[in-house]
Formats: structure tokens, sequence, C-alpha cells
């Protein structure tokens, strides 16, 4: 029994006892290292089972305050943020390596307020981490796939990313936003552009739900988003969350799956086992 080395990519690592807590090591003999077969996930290292891990992410994923899913689990803060943290890196690694050539016929935007530490109107110009804080998404109409989302102030240059993000995923040039200006000025002439109310219609006719929850993520964003840098990591773990995870209960299917991406609903131990680039 032979599996892939997980430290220099060589095919052949050999089976090598196991660890003290009954996990398989192996041993390769191109790099004559050896290690736990859970080396590439979020439970190596750590002193959580996978349900714990489970339901820290999921806890999270679902609204609940770092502090909060402290208390629910009945671990450190510093262990929940520590494997939110690398979990946020997993679900990025996820978004970045599956979600593209998205097929949709439109593409949706939504800009979410949130604020972080103090409101806008009580910021000095130095405070440029702080007060107004956005989260913009941009979803596949046809399945609710969240394309890309960024996180930041409310102006062109934030717009824009999201649409450079958005672009190297789909070539749908249709986009259906709320019509703030700015996109009048970054939608370039190659794009199609829905504003306002007949956008309401679209969306209760395609994608209420992700609507809905989206809407329940900007609320609780409010509990949590006092770190400008922990709502980044939150919004790439909720991202990746609402695509592969979590499943709408009238078809009862996730996004991914609707958009053609995977046949499967994915579990939190898809997410903390996907593996590592190296
Ligand atoms: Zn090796």
């Amino acid at each position: 029994m032979t599996t892939e080395c997980l430290l220099c990519g060589h095919k052949k690592a050999h089976k090598h006892g196991k660890t003290a807590k009954g996990i398989q090591r192996y041993r390769c003999p191109k790099c004559i290292q050896t290690f736990p077969e859970n080396i590439g996930t979020l439970y190596y290292n750590r002193h959580l089972s996978p349900q714990e891990v489970h339901l820290i992410l999921q806890s999270h994923a679902e609204g609940s305050s770092l502090r909060g899913v402290s208390r629910i689990s009945g671990r450190a803060y510093n262990t929940v943020v520590s494997l939110i943290r690398d979990a946020s890196v997993k679900a990025q690694m996820i978004h970045n390596g599956k979600i593209k050539q998205v097929n949709t016929s439109e593409i949706i935007s939504d800009e979410m307020w949130s604020f972080i530490f103090k409101k806008q109107k009580n910021c000095t110009t130095e405070d440029l981490m702080m007060g107004d804080c956005w989260i913009g998404i941009s979803l596949a109409s046809d399945s609710g796939l969240i394309i890309a989302a960024r996180v930041g102030k409310h102006t062109d240059s934030f717009l824009e990313e999201l649409l450079v993000n958005t672009e190297g995923k789909t070539d749908c040039k249709s986009w259906n936003t709320d019509g703030w200006g700015g996109y009048e000025r970054i939608l370039g002439e190659e794009y199609e552009h829905y504003i306002g109310k007949e956008r309401t219609q679209r969306l209760e006719r395609t994608n209420g739900i992700v609507r809905q929850q989206t809407g329940k993520w900007h609320r609780r964003q409010n509990k949590f988003g006092k770190i400008w840098q922990q709502t980044e990591i939150t919004a790439r773990l909720i991202v990746s969350y609402f695509n592969w995870i979590w499943s709408n209960i009238r078809c009862g299917t996730t996004a991914a799956q609707r958009a053609g991406l995977t046949s499967r609903q994915w579990s939190w131990n898809d997410l903390v086992s996907y593996p590592t680039v190296f």
C-alpha cells in the first residue's frame, strides 16, 4: 500500500507504522522523511477531534462570533482563531482552484455594508482600516454560485477588483447591479448592464434563498467585524461554505452542484482535507 509523498510529491511513499494517536504514518524513499497521513489536512497537529473541527467551522460560517464559537466548543479563543484562519486559506485555495469558466446567463452583484470598530463618520483619514467595511460579491444567477468576493471601502477600485476577479472566472458579460454609480464607470462597452427594479424581480425569481442567506451574513458581520483582517478571513470561509457545503433546502443541492462543478454536496471534511499545493 503506497501513497503520494505529501512532502516532496514522490508517487510511492510506504506505510511506516502509526503515530501515538493511531494515525497511519508513511515513509518516502525519495526524500527519506516520514509523515502522518493527515499532515496535509487541518486535523494535523491540532488538539481537536474531527467533530470539534467541523463544529467550530460550521458555527462560525453560520454566524457565531469567534468568542461565541469558543464558548460553544469549549475550546480556547486562540485555538478557534487559528483553525478558522487556516480553514480560510483552504477555502481560498478551493475557490481559486475549482471555480473557473462558470457558465451563467447573468452575473448579479451585491454589496453588503458592515462597519469595523467605529462608524465612518467618526473616523479620521488615518483610520483607513476602520469604519465602513463593504463586502461585495458577484453571483452566477443561474446557480447562485458566488464567483468573487471582496472586502473593502465602497470605492470604484473596490468594484474594479470585484470585476477583475469575476472576469477571471467567467466569460459572462451581462451584469445586474444595484445601480451604484461606480458600475457605470467601470463596466466597459462590451458589457450589458441591468439596474434597479428589474434586478429585484430577477433576484426573487432566481436567487431568493441566496439573497436571504447573504442578508444574514451581513447582519452577522456586525457581531464579529471588529477587525478588518478577520472580516476577510471570515468572508473567504463563508464563500466556500455557501458554494460547496450549504445546501438549498428547496432544491436539495449546493451552488457548486447546480453550477456543474461537482456531483455531490461537500462536507467540512472535504474542505479540511483539501490537498495543499506544494
Ligand atoms: Zn518525499
